[in-house]
């Protein structure tokens, strides 16, 4: 595709000096905002929309030369809503493209049948009618009809989009199955980050109608191109790229403000206006982790000579310090703390990370990840503890 453009009769110009060249047997995933012009450009790929102006080739032929419906049939199309004939059995909404194109009975028999061994049903779901089949069956369905006919090049525009999320897993991975066993050009639509991280030999990311950025699944998890395609990631997927950063120990900050159990109401108020902080963790002799206390607890608490053990919050959520990052990074996040204190093995408080800090490796991922020389420490135990299933976490702020 070069120099790609739509321009709709109303003005409205959907895709702009878009470039992208495609190599046989890649899988590309377009993601980007609603109306971004993804679901513009494959209907150009296919002709079902004629460009403004730009050139599409396909093995180096102009498909503006190419007989529009001789070009339509040659390549595959899947769509969010299936779009199989609700009055025609399973068999002969396989065999459409097939009998478009002539051929015999016999052979579209065949096919069918290797259809629905590719798409892993039954044999006799062929007999069947869509209305009999699951959504994620006729879904199935869908994908492997786009196939049936043998096109090189199968467009798939967010087909999983209505889907619930195990059927979408499922599907997910028949197509990822028989893109690379069948060696077939896929480019697919998505809103879905994950599916075309996951799926994508490259990925390309619109907005308004241009491309923000095509690359790797990796090269934009290390360098996105710019905030948009920040946002659209996701800091957490960005902290989970993060090749130089392993543990929690080597984000975490040491010496967090604590308290002990037999200090009072009083102290916590001093350290807390010292140290300017709402929350103290609370510590024994050992300097194991017991739980926290925060300003809330203060003051409903009338009198400053009330021992700290008597109102300390026991649930607290915790992370050791040789988590790895990737595998609790997301769980601090969901867990929507400022804070989560660090502990080693023997539960002594070691330090604290911040959400800050979390935030401060996005920044880093942006400017190109810099080389850290920390090595990491062994990744024995990569859980985080929560004991706490109500408020525990959400009230230490
Ligand atoms: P996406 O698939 O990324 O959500 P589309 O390619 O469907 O985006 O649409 C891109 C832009 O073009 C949107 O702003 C949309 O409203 C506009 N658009 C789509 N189809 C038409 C049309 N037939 N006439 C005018 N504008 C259109
Ligand atoms: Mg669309």
């Amino acid at each position: 595709m070069e120099h790609l453009r739509k321009e709709y009769p109303n003005g409205k110009v959907a895709v702009d000096d878009f470039n992208l060249q495609v190599d046989r047997g890649e899988f590309i995933a377009f993601i980007g905002t609603s109306g971004s012009g993804k679901t513009t450009t494959m209907r150009m790929i296919n002709r079902m929309l004629d460009q403004t102006s730009g050139t599409i080739k396909i093995d180096g032929e102009d498909i503006s030369k190419m007989d529009p419906v001789k070009l339509r049939r040659s390549i595959g199309y899947v769509i969010q809503n299936i779009g199989l004939m609700p009055h025609m059995t399973i068999q002969e909404n396989i065999e459409i493209v097939p009998k478009l194109l002539g051929w015999s009975k016999e052979k579209r028999n065949t096919q069918a049948h290797k259809m629905i061994e590719l798409a892993q049903l039954p044999d006799d779901m062929l007999q069947r009618y869509p209305g009999e089949l699951s959504g994620g069956q006729q879904q199935r369905i869908g994908v492997v009809r786009a196939l049936a006919a043998d096109q090189d090049i199968i467009l798939l525009d967010e087909p999983f989009g209505a889907l619930d999320p195990i059927t979408r897993e499922s599907l997910q991975a028949l197509v990822k199955r028989l893109q690379e066993d069948l060696g077939k050009t896929f480019i697919f639509v998505t809103h879905d980050m994950d599916e075309a991280l996951h799926l994508a030999t490259r990925v390309v990311i619109m907005s308004r109608g241009k491309q923000v950025q095509v690359d790797t699944p990796e090269n934009i998890l290390r360098h996105p191109a710019n905030q948009f395609v920040t946002n659209l990631i996701g800091e957490e997927r960005l902290i989970r790229a993060q090749p130089n950063i392993l543990t929690v120990s080597q984000i975490m900050l040491d010496h967090p403000a604590s308290i002990r159990p037999d200090e009072t109401l009083k102290d916590a108020i001093d350290r807390m206006h010292d140290r300017r902080v709402d929350t103290l963790l609370v510590v024994n002799d050992q300097n194991v982790l017991q739980g926290f206390v925060d300003l809330n607890d203060i003051n409903r608490i009338a009198d400053v000579t009330t021992p700290i053990k008597s109102f300390t919050n026991r649930e607290v959520f915790y992370v050791q310090a040789d988590s790895l990052i990737g595998d609790t990074v997301d769980r601090i996040l969901k867990q929507g703390v400022k804070n989560v204190p660090v502990v080693d093995s023997e539960k002594r408080l070691v330090g604290i990370v911040t959400r800050t800090a979390l935030v401060d490796i996005v920044y880093d991922a942006l400017k190109g990840a810099p080389e850290s020389d920390h090595q990491p420490a062994s990744p024995i135990n990569a859980d985080i503890h929560a004991t706490a299933t109500k408020e525990g976490g959400d009230s230490q702020q």
